[in-house]
């Protein structure tokens, strides 16, 4: 990590002030953040990666990356490797190696012996249907288990047995004895370990029974020496569980579990199952479509890390539950890409503009500012001539009051170029405007016209030297606010159908024809672009990243 993160002062931070003013720890301080690899990293992950990571920096500790594993049927490699590149793209390096909860196997399975040998831990054979009758709810206490009583030796032979492939999937599993009458169902006598004859990415076929996340989590903490356990308040109900598993087996540290409020963000989701349903029923094209909230997706589209940390820095670390505005994001993503973006001029819909008195030929060089607020980013150059397009969207027949922008009759300056006047338009058989016949003021490049005004400024194109682009025109994923509002409504159908508008038909300026994937740039008076993955010389794709100003809620209320 080259840059500092700046955590915003937040109630974990001042509990680490603390301690470490106390010197609780005697060594380092160590916080971890556990992905489970069944799917790609959002923007809620995001808020945890710069949190972890960045309270480890700022207190001069470390913060692991450990794959939380437990789980081989819905986890992949896949999921894996786009975990790394996502925390390496977010600028956050991890300590050493990666670590995973599958290392630690053997320890688990160490631990449960112990818990067994303890008599604190039982092989129970009711089926699952069973199990969830004598659970109890959340106003009647839970029954013991027929199984809670057996004998210490005969749980070590059947767990034993559990692990040596002895029985099918779901035929027992071994529980935690805890209290079957506790308020806190999470306390009810959890499963440990369950039988799963699934081959592992990590493990291969090594194991057939496998630790359930509220034992692995904390044990795991404790074997990696983490200080600091950070998750977000869904897990507050099982920091009781979590403390009992670290209390009742000889770990080598003890770490804390500190929980906050999970990121939620309007106009969009943060939960991996659904985000993992709109890949697979094709709502969209891929876990890195623009569209999604993912960090791949926010890439691609071409949001930036920075953009992203800063956004995380100034989202509040709280207790309280919040939802907060897309437009927070959105606006972190406008100041950092107009700090660099490069300046071209992009026609998305282009109109036809034919300057008449024009010298036939004619080609002049034109210098513009790569950026307008720091010239030692250079210029680029556009040819003037006698061809040009303009947007469609630039001109208006019978314009409305205060328009700015070309009208019959009216003027207007053509960015970094000379003032123009509309003299007639030529339309086709259905009346529509398919070109205009304009004049130019060979005074006026650089300075202002005599004895009349121009209505505005506005982008073009010289054809002779057009560059072809494809643009995607990406917009918010979902229409409402809170998709996820209404359970009884499916949160697909709160999608926004115009998230994608494909334009094949839009022409650029040729300082594009150098860029390469991943290149940033404003096309004036359109907003920010991203040149996308699949992009090549042949065929240029552009992705809109942002609009240049929040219209959104404008538009759409
Ligand atoms: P999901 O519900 O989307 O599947 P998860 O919590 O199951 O999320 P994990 O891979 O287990 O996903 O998350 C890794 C870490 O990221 C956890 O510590 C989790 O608390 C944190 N995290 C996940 N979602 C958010 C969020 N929306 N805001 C803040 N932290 C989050
Ligand atoms: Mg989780």
């Amino acid at each position: 990590m080259t840059e500092t993160t700046i955590v915003a002062s937040n109630f974990i931070r001042s509990i680490m002030l603390e301690h470490v003013k106390h010197d609780k720890h005697t060594s380092q301080l160590v916080t971890r953040f556990p992905p489970e690899p069944n799917g790609y990293l959002h923007i809620g992950h995001a808020v945890s990666i710069c949190l972890n990571f960045g309270l480890a920096q700022e207190f001069g500790g470390l913060c692991n990356l450990r794959f939380d594993d437990t789980n081989p049927g819905r986890e992949s490699q896949e999921y894996i490797q786009s975990i790394k590149r996502d925390v390496s793209w977010l600028g956050f390096s991890w300590h050493e190696k990666a670590y995973y909860a599958s290392n630690y196997f053997s320890d688990l399975y160490g631990f449960a012996i112990e818990l067994i040998e303890k008599n604190l831990a039982y092989v129970c054979d009711l089926t699952p249907g069973q199990a969830r009758r004598y659970r109890g709810s959340l106003t009647q206490p839970g029954c013991n288990s027929p199984y809670r009583e057996r004998s210490i030796a005969k749980n070590l032979d059947l767990f034993k047995r559990m692990k040596r492939g002895q029985f099918g999937d779901g035929e027992r599993v071994l529980r935690a004895k805890i209290d079957m009458a506790s308020p806190n169902m999470n306390m009810r006598d959890p499963i440990i370990y369950r039988i799963r004859h699934t081959q592992h990415h990590q493990t291969g076929n090594q194991w057939c029974i496998y630790p359930m996340y509220d034992f692995t989590h904390g044990l795991c903490d404790a074997l990696e020496h983490v200080t600091h356990s950070i998750c977000t308040l869904e897990f507050e109900d099982h920091r009781p569980l979590y403390d009992w598993f670290i209390e009742n087996v000889t770990v080598p540290s003890r770490p804390h579990q500190y929980e906050f409020a999970r990121l939620e963000i309007n106009y969009t989701i943060t939960s991996k199952r659904k985000l993992k349903l709109l890949v697979d029923e094709g709502w969209v094209q891929s876990w890195d479509d623009p569209r999604m909230p993912t960090l791949s997706g926010m890439r691609r589209r071409g949001y930036t890390p920075r953009a992203i940390r800063n956004f995380c820095a100034a989202t509040p670390v709280a207790r309280n539950k919040g939802i907060t505005d897309m437009s927070r994001l959105e606006t972190a993503v406008r100041d950092d890409l107009d700090t660099y973006a490069p300046r071209a001029m992009c026609v998305i819909n282009p109109l036809k503009l034919t300057i008449a008195n024009w010298p036939d030929g004619h080609s002049e060089s034109l210098s513009l500012p790569i950026h307008p607020k720091d010239v030692s980013m250079g210029y680029r150059k556009v040819s003037m001539g006698r061809n040009l397009y303009i947007d469609q969207a630039d001109f208006a027949e019978q314009p409305p009051r205060k328009w700015k922008r070309l009208a019959p009759g009216q003027a207007v300056r053509l960015r970094g170029s000379y003032i123009i006047h509309c003299v007639s338009v030529i339309k086709d058989a259905n009346d529509k405007v398919i070109e205009l016949i304009c004049h130019y003021d060979h005074d006026t490049l650089g300075s202002k016209p005599q004895g009349y005004r121009a209505n505005g400024v506005i982008h073009w194109v010289n054809d002779a030297e057009a560059i072809p682009l494809k643009v995607n025109l990406y917009d918010r994923l979902f229409n409402h606010p809170n998709p996820e509002a209404d359970k009884e409504i499916d949160f697909t159908t709160q999608l926004n159908p115009n998230s994608l508008v494909v334009v094949t038909s839009a022409i650029a300026e040729p300082s594009i024809a150098k860029s390469s994937p991943g290149d940033h740039f404003q096309f004036e008076r359109e907003g920010y672009f991203c040149v996308d993955i699949d992009s090549c010389k042949q065929r240029i794709i552009v992705n809109r990243t942002l609009p240049l100003k929040d219209s959104w809620v404008k538009i759409n209320s």
